[in-house]
């Protein structure tokens, strides 16, 4: 009877419900109601599954609720089962990741040992445990509290910023100096916990060692599980990186392979560039990121079907360049988008670059192209065709694209992007003013105009100016990051020396 009476009362309250908000909000809020329940018996579920398969963990460890996923495992907040009846506030908390089982045991092991080996120090994430039966493999790591970067990346003032990227370039700084390359550089891998300020760098399921010497012929593809394997810091500048790499067991070969013979082109397929109008792509101000280069499809090799749409048939059955791409889609440097197979840390820093210019427009993702040819194309819109070309052909690479793009000045599209909203138009328009001068090279009003300033370098910077809150620092540093020239991009150890992240 209380039950039917129970089940009246809702009904009731749902009708007064339906007056109130129509009947399309209830059904949409009863789904998501539904849809998080699912959510939570589902994280239920993998947990009672992972104790029941690791027992293990069970007995040392209450697991509570998952607080990550990723394309290679799940992370979920546990703490010490003899700490059950201490208040929260006193309890030890750990992150545990637990890897899917696909994962290639080579390259789990490449990960722990990244782990173990490097860290626990400058920002690093460090192993306490690792836990494993049968196929069922976790690491006990440290937790850390954190918000999703997109919640504060448009509320982090210079300071605060400042703080942000030393902390990441110091991480940084460790990594490379076991000559390990992270790969996977980008926020929800470098973890913030703003209230204490502390900062973790995590997941080197994608590190990979430094390439080996370079061949005269372009070498194949190392084995999937060390091409795409996580790494992790460990220990820091006091030993020797020879004996850092040693205590990695890493090949150490020349950082620098000679420059390929420019003759020596790489066919890319559909690697002309169709570039966005970017200052409509730019200006985009709800769009978010950079504008989006459509890719024009045509050859891009030294032969005579050079520039014309579609890829000719000697360039087709050329077998494609080969080298490592692991790593996330808008944090991927040119040398990876171009298949150049000598990466070094370089790649790392880009992706540092990548998250500068994030937070200095407020704008998360920054580049948003779906795929590499497209990459491309953003990346020539923000630092120029030329640019891009050059770089290319340093690397051996050959970059043909459907236009010149200028570049755009990242000092003008941050201080536009992160501009307030229009007013609305006023009912009585102001008597018409003349209008504001042209760009010369845009046509656009100086107030409108993205161009590169072509009368100075991007890297200088006046110590006294602001753009967009931000002192012009800044954007040298950015621009050092977002070099599309690995070879000439600035290093961890030399960013720390710049005089923006050197500024504290
Ligand atoms: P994947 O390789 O699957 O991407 P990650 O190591 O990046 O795994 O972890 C996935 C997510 O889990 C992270 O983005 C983060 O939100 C959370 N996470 C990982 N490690 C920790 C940690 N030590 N403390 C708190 N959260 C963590
Ligand atoms: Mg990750
Ligand atoms: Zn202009």
């Amino acid at each position: 009877m209380s039950r039917i009476r129970g089940i009246e009362v809702k009904v009731q309250k749902e009708i007064l419900q339906t007056r109130k908000y129509g009947l399309n909000e209830i059904l949409k809020k009863k789904n998501e109601d539904l849809s998080s329940n699912s959510k939570d018996d589902v994280e239920k579920q993998q947990i009672t599954d992972l104790l029941y398969k690791l027992p293990k963990l069970d007995k040392i460890f209450e697991v509570h609720r998952k607080i990550g996923e990723g394309t290679f495992s799940s992370v979920y907040l546990g703490s010490l089962r003899q700490h059950s009846t201490l208040p929260d506030s006193e309890k030890r908390w750990f992150a545990i990741k637990h890897l899917v089982p696909t994962a290639h045991p080579a390259r789990i092991e490449h990960e722990l040992r990244c782990l173990q080996d490097m860290g626990g120090k400058d920002n690093v994430i460090g192993v306490e445990l690792c836990l494993r039966h049968l196929d069922t493999i976790v690491f006990i790591m440290p937790y850390i509290p954190h918000r999703k970067f997109s919640e504060y990346v448009s509320d982090m003032d210079a300071a605060e910023l400042r703080e942000y990227m030393r902390a990441l370039v110091v991480a940084l700084r460790h990594v490379h100096s076991f000559g390990v390359i992270h790969r996977d550089v980008k926020p929800s891998n470098f973890l913030y916990d703003r209230d204490n300020r502390r900062y973790l760098l995590v997941d080197f399921g994608l590190a990979q060692r430094l390439c080996p010497p370079a061949e005269a012929v372009e070498p194949a593809p190392p084995p999937a599980h060390l091409n795409n394997t996580r790494k992790r810091p460990r220990e820091e500048d006091d030993s020797s990186p020879e004996a850092k790499r040693a205590a990695l067991d890493l090949t150490v070969g020349p950082k620098e392979p000679p420059v390929p013979a420019p003759s020596r082109t790489v066919v890319l397929s559909k690697t002309a560039i169709g570039l966005a109008n970017a200052s409509k792509a730019w200006t985009g101000v709800n769009g978010g990121g950079v504008g989006s280069g459509a890719a024009a499809g045509a050859c891009a090799c030294a032969c005579a079907c050079a520039g014309a749409g579609g890829v000719c048939s000697a360039c087709a059955a050329r077998p494609p360049p080969r080298a490592p791409r692991a790593g996330t889609q808008g944090f991927r440097p040119p040398e990876v988008l171009l298949k150049y197979p000598h990466q070094t840390t370089a790649v790392d820093m880009w992706a540092c670059g990548v998250v500068l210019a994030s937070a200095l427009s407020a704008r998360y993702p920054f580049f948003r192209a779906a795929d590499d040819v497209s990459a491309l194309a953003e990346l020539a819109d923000l630092v120029g065709s030329a640019a891009l070309q050059r770089a290319a052909g340093s690397l051996g690479r050959r970059v043909v694209t459907s236009s010149h793009r200028r570049g755009l000045c990242l000092r003008k599209l941050c201080a536009r992007l992160r501009q307030p909203p229009p007013a609305a138009p006023a009912a009585h328009p102001p008597a018409a003013h003349p209008p504001a001068a042209a760009c010369p090279r845009c046509r656009l009003p100086d107030t409108q105009c993205l161009c590169k300033d072509d009368t100075k370098r991007e890297e200088d910077f006046d110590p006294h100016a602001f753009v967009a809150g931000f002192p012009d620092s800044a954007f040298s540093l950015a621009a050092r990051l977002l070099d599309p020239n690995p070879r000439t991009r600035i290093s961890a150890a030399d960013a720390l020396h710049h005089p923006f992240l050197s500024a504290c």
